[in-house]
């Protein structure tokens, strides 16, 4: 929390050392670019293969083999989505929202990837198309795709208004990765993560640096579309927050379905192979 302006005297020489120009933390230039041509060209003749439908407030998984497609796809109306995503052999092997935020900024869209934690940090997926691209920043400093968001969850709506509600994202992940994985609720709820917030339209604050949201500009037919890096096993959740305009939380907001589509291309994108696990072996200087 910030003091209150004038808490602190300031020094002399403040504005001097405000007007030091930043650098970014994590250059990406030594990073090979995804191949977006090649990875489009796998689209040609590609084939759906499943779909399945996420129920408003609800979570269901779905398994994408490394080389193929996935869409996120709104439709009957605006629907934020929170997604996890697990190597589908080794749950341990999990997105880490945070470091991809380092390595592709606050919000994610064409050509970025999805990096798991460590010690695996590797490309889990690629963003190969983005129907929301065109939004880039609003003059709040909204985007849409964040990884700054962790999920909604029942531990902190807890906390903050001392009602329980069962259907926060988190609640939803955890039980669909429980029946997905035929283990018990408490087994699986380490392994729920901090998700990739899509559709959702959220930033900072100017004067305070919290996290705000405002209603999604998603609308049915725009999609999110990924190709697996790797073998994947994904969950997602239509947030009971709905297009986030308003709460989450709660059973106030209007919700929606979110369909989730597989596709698996004639041919591996040319020149692709799946990525290895990080080439970083531990030791840790020991
Ligand atoms: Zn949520």
């Amino acid at each position: 929390m910030k003091l209150a302006k004038g808490e602190m005297p300031e020094p002399s020489d403040a504005e001097a050392r405000r007007a030091i120009r930043p650098v970014i933390c994590y250059p990406v230039d030594s990073l090979v670019p995804p191949d977006l041509a090649s990875y489009r060209a796998a689209r040609e003749g590609w084939e759906k293969v499943g779909e399945v439908v996420v129920p408003p407030r609800d979570a269901r998984t779905f398994e994408v083999p490394a080389g193929s497609f996935f869409r996120i796809v709104s439709v009957e109306g605006p629907q934020v989505g929170d997604l996890d995503l697990w190597a589908a052999d080794n749950i341990n092997e999990r997105f880490f929202s945070g470091k991809t935020r380092a390595l592709h900024g606050t919000h994610l869209s064409t050509g970025d990837r999805l990096w798991s934690c460590l010690p695996y940090l590797r490309p889990m997926a690629t963003i190969t198309q983005d129907t929301l691209n065109w939004y880039g920043f609003d003059q709040y400093g909204g985007s849409v795709h964040d990884v700054i968001g962790t999920r909604c969850d029942p531990y902190t709506h807890k906390l903050l208004s001392g009602q329980d509600y069962h259907h926060c994202c988190h609640s939803n992940l955890t039980r669909a990765l429980a029946e997905r994985m035929k283990r018990p609720l408490a087994e699986v709820e380490p392994a729920v993560h901090d998700v990739l917030n899509v559709f959702m339209c959220t930033g900072f604050t100017r004067d305070t640096g919290q996290y705000f949201m405002k209603a999604s500009p998603v609308r049915p037919g725009d999609f999110l579309e990924f190709f697996a890096e790797i073998d994947l096993l994904g969950a997602l959740s239509a947030c009971p927050g709905g297009d986030c305009s308003t709460e989450h939380s709660s059973d106030a907001a209007a919700c929606h379905p979110l369909l989730v589509e597989i596709y698996r291309p004639e041919a591996p994108p040319v020149g692709w192979t799946s990525p290895e696990r990080n080439a970083y072996r531990g030791g840790h200087g020991a």
